[in-house]
């Protein structure tokens, strides 16, 4: 049985929009060698220098707020963006600290980097993440104790459910994403390393529209996922924006960050 509305204000569905500022370390982690590739890198980087400026403009705008999750290393390379952010008043969460993919065979590299990440945060922006989001959404098994060890409340990352629930045996809350709901698969592209078709955003639009308009009939947790250097192109920031007013033509919108959420859910499971 589905509750009729589990949120706040008897809202019928709750938006999260969330960003991974990656900036160049997606690609570092992605292949050490991208180091000596600045064209590649120069992908990355555009998050930083047009993305997230352009990004800010549009949501403040648009008066909406937004969960930005930003690896460590970012917050030390591009300091000034990542206070930006948290100047609008945006939630920041964790995501890694060289954006490190998950390897289920080094718990110690897994538990370093997590250390690294908060620390950096904290050193160059005063911030102590609430919730974590994995590189890739990729998760070992020692990924929600490191979650909990550094009392955080949620995590963001797997896709076995549409509403947000609590993970068995501890109070980290999980709020749920799915591929169609990250600019990634349909933007993410690079000739030689990794080769597939972009998309319009034309299609990705409609592919977002109708994902949130069956969220809206099943009440729950619209949560999607973009990267200042593949959204912050212009044709894509104005897909964003098209979405964004096409969710505001509904009524009972809860526009919510991952903290929120968290809290919320967290609030009436107890
Ligand atoms: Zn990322």
């Amino acid at each position: 049985m589905v509750p009729s509305s589990p949120w706040p204000g008897d809202a019928k569905v709750a938006v999260m929009l969330t960003f991974d500022f990656d900036a160049e370390s997606g690609w570092l982690s992605r292949d050490p060698a991208h180091r000596d590739r600045p064209g590649v890198l120069s992908q990355g980087r555009y998050g930083a220098t047009v993305g997230v400026p352009r990004l800010l403009d549009l949501l403040a705008a648009e008066r909406v707020p937004a969960t930005f999750f930003i690896p460590g290393w970012v917050a030390e390379q591009h300091p000034e963006q990542c206070r930006l952010i948290r100047d609008a008043g945006h939630e920041i969460g964790h995501h890694g600290y060289l954006h490190e993919r998950a390897k289920p065979e080094d718990p110690e590299g897994e538990r370093r980097a997590f250390e690294l990440g908060m620390k950096a945060l904290d050193a160059g922006l005063g911030v102590t993440p609430a919730g974590y989001r994995s590189p890739g959404w990729d998760l070992t098994p020692i990924t929600l104790e490191c979650v909990r060890a550094h009392g955080m409340i949620y995590s963001s990352n797997l896709m076995d459910d549409v509403f947000p629930y609590v993970h068995r045996g501890t109070s980290v809350v999980e709020l749920p994403v799915q591929w169609a709901l990250d600019d990634a698969p349909f933007f993410l592209m690079h000739p030689t390393f990794l080769n597939r078709p972009l998309q319009s955003p034309e299609t990705v639009f409609g592919i977002w529209r109708d994902e949130f308009l069956g969220m809206y009939e099943w009440g729950g947790l619209f949560n999607l996922t973009c990267h200042p250097q593949l959204i912050g192109q212009p044709s894509r920031l104005l897909c964003l924006r098209r979405l964004i007013r096409f969710i505001k033509e509904h009524d009972r919108v809860w526009w919510a960050t991952g903290r929120e959420v968290a809290e919320h859910w967290r609030a009436r499971t107890a």
